[in-house]
């Protein structure tokens, strides 16, 4: 299993794109987050082929801003492309139709929609009212032989999460947790309030400025990872391996 991002930025983060990574989970490939800055950022890559599978934390414009250009230029350029949309539950596949609906008319003519119980390995983590009051939010677990790797989505409240993942069976366990380092911020999680969670946990940090990251903190941050990365190096590198 192999997460590398598109981008680590916060919603105005613009420098940094915006959080969303692609996924290679069990020989399938999953867009993870699709907001406004990561459909320019699949066509730099020359990506936008290889998306099998969409999988979404939540509805806000710097996760989903840019999915209807996604689904429509695999509709229109790339033969034989036809993105399958998973969805955690039904009421959010019913937001997430409608959505896609005001743009596309009729959204199942450019994806398919399926289930994310039909995925093996990947659960979701309901952290509704966690990000935002009264507003539906995801994070998502994944798990093949071995691994696990949880992707927090946008969280402000993460002790449930951190409960959650406590529960599980013991298994080498790597963490990307939203972070911020304003402490007013309530819609992520303030690096100070990680520290007595994370325990021996690897965490890295996303979903920020990594030029306001401060001496003290302690967690690493995606950005600052080239091999989480997807850059114009990253992929040269692949394609002449
Ligand atoms: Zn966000
Ligand atoms: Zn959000």
């Amino acid at each position: 299993m192999k997460f590398r991002f598109l981008g680590t930025g916060g919603a105005f983060d613009t420098d940094y794109g915006n959080s969303a990574a692609m996924v290679s989970f069990k020989e399938k490939s999953i867009l993870l987050d699709c907001g406004f800055t990561v459909y320019p950022a699949l066509r730099q890559h020359q990506l936008t082929r290889t998306i099998e599978y969409i999988l979404l934390t939540h509805l806000h414009n710097d996760h989903t801003g840019s999915l209807a250009n996604v689904l429509l230029h695999c509709h229109f350029f790339n033969k034989n492309c036809r993105p399958i949309i998973l969805y955690p539950d039904d009421d959010f596949r019913s937001e997430l139709y409608e959505f896609l609906r005001l743009q596309l008319q009729k959204p199942e003519e450019y994806a398919e929609f399926l289930p994310l119980s039909e995925m093996p390995g990947i659960t979701a983590v309901d952290t509704f009212g966690q990000h935002a009051e009264n507003y539906q939010s995801y994070a998502y677990i994944f798990e093949d032989e071995g691994n696990r790797v949880v992707f927090s989505g946008d969280l402000g409240q993460p002790e449930a999460l951190f409960a959650h993942i406590r529960s599980l069976p013991p298994r080498p366990t790597c963490i990307y947790h939203d972070i911020t380092f304003n402490e007013q911020n309530t819609a992520h999680t303030y690096y100070k309030k990680l520290i007595p969670l994370v325990g021996d946990y690897n965490l890295y940090g996303y979903h920020c400025d990594p030029t306001q990251n401060p001496e003290d903190n302690p967690f690493p941050l995606v950005y600052h990872q080239p091999n989480m990365m997807i850059t114009s190096d990253s992929l040269q590198k692949q394609l002449s391996l």
